[in-house]
């Protein structure tokens, strides 16, 4: 494991760091391996579904780096830093591009500034989306991206860390609104399944031991674009995102339980 910032209570789970189970990472402590646990017994196709997750960001991100020529990124909920992350993606296709992640953690802070360090036009900053309007005016925020151009902000994987009270779909209208016409949003999300009763079963057990974890109907999703114009091929089971190879079987749970979209401001 990776040095932990002080005062982090190593006796309660995070987000960040079950997720980082998921992929196989290093920083994450017993309590999150116990809980990352817990849910494989209830979903085992979870780390297939993670990997699915980062792989459609990645067909996103170079989509829209390379044609629609978007050069900032705004990464709400960024999560620890993984291989191929949002800023090598997109640095990739245009090494100017601005980058910002941001999450609530603050071990990825601590994390990306270790991996971060001299790597231009790339700023890690701690703050919690359900400030919306703290976020977007953050100096370090302010300082990257340039409200006045388009910008790609990116929820993938943490609207379902909020729950309905905290009312998500109010703060991707605040983000919509402070964005110029021209700019995307891109999304992710649980998914309830109608035929896979595990799929409620593992929203009960991550609220209970993990505190978030909301999985949410295709209509709720859908919600979150309302007022942008959804890309081709619509709000989808993530692999189906203009898949790079065939999906063969579009039938299965890990193909399944994550839906998300893209959506550009007319
Ligand atoms: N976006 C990455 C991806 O899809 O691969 C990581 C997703 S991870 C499942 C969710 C992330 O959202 C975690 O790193 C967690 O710390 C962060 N998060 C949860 N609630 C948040 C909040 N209110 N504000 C900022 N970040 C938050």
């Amino acid at each position: 494991m990776a040095e932990m910032p002080p005062d982090i209570p190593t006796d309660v789970p995070t987000a960040a760091r079950v997720y980082d189970v998921m992929l196989n990472g290093k920083d994450h402590f017993a309590i999150d391996r116990q809980v990352a646990e817990a849910s494989l017994k209830i979903m085992p196709e979870l780390r297939d579904i993670a990997l699915h997750n980062r792989a459609m960001l990645q067909r996103v991100v170079r989509y829209l780096a390379a044609e629609e020529g978007i050069t900032q990124f705004l990464d709400l909920g960024s999560g620890l830093p993984t291989a191929r992350n949002t800023h090598e993606v997109a640095h990739a296709v245009n090494p100017d591009a601005g980058v910002v992640y941001v999450d609530i953690d603050p071990i990825v802070l601590a994390h990306g500034h270790a991996i971060l360090a001299g790597t231009a036009n790339t700023t890690v900053v701690t703050a919690d989306i359900r400030e919306p309007r703290a976020v977007l005016d953050h100096p370090d925020v302010q300082a990257r991206i340039d409200f006045t151009r388009p910008v790609c902000v990116m929820l993938v994987g943490i609207l379902h860390h909020l729950a309905d009270d905290e009312n998500p779909g109010r703060i991707v209208e605040v983000l919509r609104d402070a964005v110029p016409s021209g700019s995307f949003f891109f999304i992710t999300n649980f998914t309830r399944l109608g035929d896979a009763p595990e799929s409620m079963d593992l929203e009960r057990q991550l609220l209970e031991q993990l505190g978030t974890g909301r999985v949410r109907t295709p209509g709720e999703l859908a919600a979150f674009f309302d007022g942008l114009d959804v890309l081709s091929p619509g709000l989808v089971p993530l692999p189906l995102w203009r898949p790079d190879t065939p999906v063969l079987d579009a039938s299965t749970i890990d193909v399944r339980f994550m839906t998300g979209g893209v959506g550009r401001k007319p």
